[in-house]
């Protein structure tokens, strides 16, 4: 066998195998830990999981009957590599919420954003290619970046997202040390993990940067509808076509179960995309894009997106407010919509060492370095106030600021 960037002791007798690219792909550190969570006992801060028992069990069950007796011959069989046109017609209607004006040709369907960004990756990355992405960024998409030999930089992020002259900063260092940057990773709503979001002049700004210096723009939006207070500012699509590409998702608006989402791109990087779905899936899922389908037809899925309001404002209010009382002194995010906290510590402490120590007393966390590719984020660490109930909730930062507590009186 022949040696490579993955060599090393592994029991597995195919380690030399693999292409260097893989040694990007190492299992998290902190996924045992995750493993140990899960148990009913330990209270989970950690996981992005929707809440998905907040939906309508009944309506669904139709849509997917109606689906099988109804729709079999396109639900069961092989579809186009760009998702099918009725629900790419349905997804107009959900980006219009947010101020996009597409046209159904503009829209690929993929197998939830995640696919779109393994998608992205697959056309833009060459190894070394540079990645421009707010610190802290979305764990698994810094993921596939590095699976395709791409290396993320950071722009520095503050309490009302990117900042613009931050990100000119980065641009310019990345450009001086003579690397090429292919585009701008971004999430301005509602931010996983920081939570915050990008004002609409930040938002223009930073087109204005992007458009300067040729740098095109990936608007990756899973959360912008899951407001609590006020809507989030348009999304930067809907007042740039040309150097956007926009990923949305049913994931979280309905189910990530359904793995539908898709991405709204110019023209030509468009019709890349579609050769890059078949290539990779033939077609995105039929049925799960029936279903769908389904669904956006008959059930008031507006309304079910303010159930979904309705039950994560409680929990993020459930979350803050137990913060306020027992980390009085830490500092925080307040969210005004999505899934997540942000939640800084002391600098003396470290939240992925702290970990094992917070699992014992049954809760856990994602500790921040999880969310960085240069080893930031050593004294921050996300919680999620998605999935568990507002008194679990309270209970878990009652826990957490006892192993908080409990390390800074060491
Ligand atoms: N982008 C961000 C910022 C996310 O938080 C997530 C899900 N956690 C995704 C993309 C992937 O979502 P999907 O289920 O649509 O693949």
């Amino acid at each position: 066998m022949t040696g490579n960037a993955n060599q090393g002791t592994n029991l597995d007798p195919w380690y030399g195998s693999y292409a260097a690219r893989t040694a990007g792909l190492a299992a998290s550190e902190v996924r045992a830990l995750f493993a140990v969570a899960s148990r009913p006992e330990v209270v989970s801060l950690a996981g992005g999981m929707p809440f998905v028992s907040a939906l309508p069990t009944e309506l669904l069950t139709e849509a997917v009957e109606r689906t099988v007796r109804e729709r079999a011959g396109v639900a069961l069989q092989y579809g186009s590599g760009q998702g099918m046109p009725q629900l790419r017609e349905q997804i107009l209607d959900v980006m219009a919420l947010e101020g996009i004006r597409a046209g159904v040709d503009d829209v690929v369907v993929t197998t939830g954003s995640q696919h779109a960004l393994e998608l992205l990756a697959k056309l833009f990355l060459d190894p070394g290619d540079v990645v421009i992405a707010e610190g802290p960024s979305y764990v698994t998409a810094i993921t596939v970046f590095k699976s395709f030999e791409g290396e993320v930089v950071h722009a520095p992020m503050d309490d009302g997202g990117v900042n613009p002259q931050a990100l000119r900063e980065t641009i310019a260092r990345v450009r001086a040390e003579g690397r090429t940057i292919k585009f701008l990773y971004t999430v301005p709503s509602f931010h996983n993990p920081m939570g915050v979001t990008l004002s609409w002049e930040r938002r223009m700004e930073v087109l204005e940067i992007c458009r300067t210096e040729g740098i095109l723009v990936v608007e990756d939006n899973p959360y912008g509808l899951l407001y609590f207070d006020q809507p989030a500012p348009h999304a930067m699509r809907s007042v740039e076509e040309d150097g956007v590409i926009y990923l949305g998702t049913f994931s979280k608006t309905l189910a990530p179960g359904m793995r539908v989402g898709w991405a709204v791109a110019p023209h030509a990087i468009r019709e890349k995309l579609v050769l890059a779905n078949e290539a990779a899936v033939l077609s995105p899922g039929t049925f799960g894009q029936t279903v769908v389908s389904e669904y956006l037809s008959t059930a008031d899925w507006k309304g079910q997106i303010d159930t979904f309001r309705g039950v994560y404002r409680e929990r993020r209010d459930a979350m803050l407010s137990a913060l306020q009382e027992h980390l009085p002194s830490l500092s925080w995010t307040t969210p005004n919509g999505g899934f997540y906290v942000w939640l800084t510590l002391p600098p003396e402490l470290d939240s992925k060492a702290m970990l094992p120590r917070a699992v014992k007393e049954l809760v856990a966390y994602t500790p921040g370095t999880a969310f960085y590719a240069d080893g930031g984020g050593r004294n921050a660490m996300r919680l999620s106030f998605c999935y568990p109930t507002p008194d679990f909730i309270r209970e878990g930062i009652r826990r957490l600021a006892n192993v908080i507590n409990g390390e800074l009186s060491l």
